[in-house]
Order: C-alpha cells, then structure tokens, then sequence
C-alpha cells in the first residue's frame, strides 16, 4: 500500500471545538499495525470528552479522537507476522500498559497504569490517538481480523458489543433461560437485548421512554417492551415474573433514577449490571438491595478480549449490529455527524463517519 506522509484527522482544539487537520501519518511501532480506517463510529464518551477533558487526555492542539472504528491493515511493525498488510479489521481502544497486575489479568480496561506513557499505557481515542483519521496505528492484541462478511460500518460498533460481552462474563456470564431485563435502548441497551437474545435468555424485557426505539429493541430480540410513560416497569416485571423479579437487570439509561429502578426490578439473589452512569450522584436504597441480596456490578469499557468473542457472535449470524448504524457521513462533516448523534436527527442511533470515503 502506498501511504501518504499526511493524512486527514479530526484534532480536538478546545472545549466543543474539533477540526479536519492535515497532520503526519503515524509510523508503527514494532508491535502496532497501521490501519487505512474505512469507518469510524460516534459515541456518547466521545461526545462527552469533547465537552470537557478525560482523564490524561492528551493537550488540545495534538489529539485525535474516535475509538470505535474499523479498516485495512496499510502497514505492520517490524516484529508483527499476525497480521498482513490487506487484513480487515477491528480495533478495540484498550490496549492497557501490559505490565500492571489488572492488565495482566485482562481487565486492561482498568489499567492501574492508566494514561501513563511512560508505561506503555494505551488507550486510543482516549489517552492516545484515535480513528477519526485516515489512519491509525494499534497495538496487535488491540486488532481482530473480521471475516468478509461483516462490513466495516457494523465491525466499527465492536467495542459496543465488546462492551456488553465483558459485562455479561462479569456478571457470571450463564443466562440461558433467566429472565432478563435492559432499561434504556440506547446503543448499549440494544446490543444488551441482542446478546441475552444470542446467550438464549429467557424472557427478555425493554424498558424505555421512545417507542420508535423501543421498536428497535424488538427487532435486535427483546419479547416484552415497556415504555415508561404509559407503564410502571417494576410492576410489569414483577407481575410477568411471578412476582420474582429478573434474574439479570442490565441498566444502560444513565439516568439518576436508573440504578434504583434496577433494583426494585431485579430478583432476590439477582444481578444488576451498570453500563450507564449519570453524571450526578444517583440515590439508591441499599438498605433494601440489601434485603433482598441483591448484587450490583459496573464495568468499563470491554475487556477480557471480548471483542474478538464479538466478532465471532457477528460471523456466525447470531446478533447483527447493521441496524444500529443508521447514519453516516464522510471526515469532512465531522460536525454533522456529531450534532446528528446529539441531537438524533432522523432517528440516528449510531453514526458512522468514512475518513477515507
Ligand atoms: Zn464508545
Ligand atoms: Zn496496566
């Protein structure tokens, strides 16, 4: 592959301020393959490191953005006989420093190194350049090949089921046949329906506020819908569990109210799995999720290499994220994009941008 010296990118300059620069082509190092990135994808965290800066993000004036994209491997490090120039793939932004005891243990996600350099700490899009570029250079273990079939708008949604996969195996993973139930049908809650569906759960609940999203939650599998507004979700649960509760509460609506409704729907003994955090402190009783032994559980990000289980879930046909990229635009509207996602323009639920497009 011919690569060019400069290449396109997104450069954050300041607080809500991005801009299409021409910068350097990133080089390689001798365990990273540089990707030609065919589609990258809009997220909430990006949306949200924009308006005010993460942890250890890198100065104003020098940072990409993006963390969920997808592409062609262009160029491999030195030591890198994985992958070859030609290669589709998927990335995930978490490589982690490789050297702490969490990163060792695969929850890099939770690196106790995190946005160290020094160490070797990496987190793309994050604390190190990302993929709203021509090009980007990843780590190996951050890249999983993706079979012809998949294409890249869906594999740049991987880090979304990666997500949910690692939040699944967190909460012990086995719910064949438990009744599960997902508050808010955002991108994470819909891709929490398509997994219980994949993992063979039993009933399926949806609880959120828009029907034409809800709508979207029965097509990725969710058997019972229930829209807040016309329906109390703890009753409706109960009553359609024998009075139980679920098994497995997962709350991705991030509102303040979310994490007490999870446990007043959530079973003696059951689990409730946070993937979306309000901003502001959330009142919880826990008084009675001690009462009625309930376990809460949160995970960040989607370690354990849970993006490659992703990848083959989406190979094999079992959960299709196609539905969720509603929207896409090339780098040089990277505004657009945003504002479509923000504001959810036409029903946009995730919105893909083609740097290369
Ligand atoms: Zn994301
Ligand atoms: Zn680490």
């Amino acid at each position: 592959m011919n690569i060019p010296k400069k290449m396109k990118a997104v450069v954050l300059m300041g607080p809500s301020k991005v801009e299409v620069q021409d910068v350097e082509t990133p080089v390689p190092g001798p365990q990273d393959v540089l990707i030609n990135v065919q589609a990258t994808a809009v997220c909430g965290s990006d949306v949200s490191l924009i308006a005010k800066p993460w942890e250890a993000q890198p100065p104003y004036g020098s940072f990409i953005i993006g963390h969920e994209y997808a592409g062609i491997v262009a160029a491999v490090g030195s030591t890198v006989d994985e992958f070859q120039v030609g290669d589709r793939v998927a990335v995930e932004a978490s490589y982690g420093c490789g050297r702490c005891r969490n990163c060792r243990l695969g929850y890099y996600t939770a690196c106790l190194n995190y946005g160290n350099r020094q160490r070797g700490h990496r987190a793309n899009g994050f604390t190190t350049n990302g993929g709203f570029a021509q090009y980007a250079v990843n780590h190996i273990n951050t890249v999983h090949k993706i079979p012809d079939s998949v294409e890249f708008n869906e594999a740049a949604l991987i880090t979304n089921l990666g997500c949910i996969l690692y939040g699944f195996q967190t909460v012990g993973g086995y719910v064949v046949g438990d009744s599960v139930a997902v508050v808010g049908p955002g991108p994470l809650g819909l891709v929490s329906v398509g997994v219980a569906r994949a993992l063979c759960a039993g009933k399926i609940f949806l609880v959120g506020t828009r029907d034409s999203r809800l709508q979207m939650g029965k097509a990725m599998g969710a058997d019972r819908l229930i829209n807040i507004n016309q329906e109390d979700a703890v009753e409706v649960i109960r009553r359609e569990t024998q009075g139980m509760g679920a098994d497995l509460v997962i709350e991705s609506s991030g509102a303040t109210t979310g994490p007490q409704m999870a446990v007043e729907m959530c079973k003696r003994m059951g689990k409730v799995l946070l993937v979306g955090y309000p901003e502001e402190p959330a009142p919880v009783n826990f008084s009675m999720m001690g009462m009625r032994n309930v376990h809460i559980f949160s995970v960040r990000g989607e370690g354990w290499a849970n993006c490659g289980r992703g990848i083959s879930l989406l190979s094999q046909g079992r959960i299709s994220l196609k539905p969720l990229a509603t929207h896409s635009f090339p780098l040089g509207q990277i505004e657009e994009a945003f504002r479509t996602f923000t504001e959810r323009i036409g029903g946009a639920i995730k919105v893909i941008v083609h740097p290369n497009a």
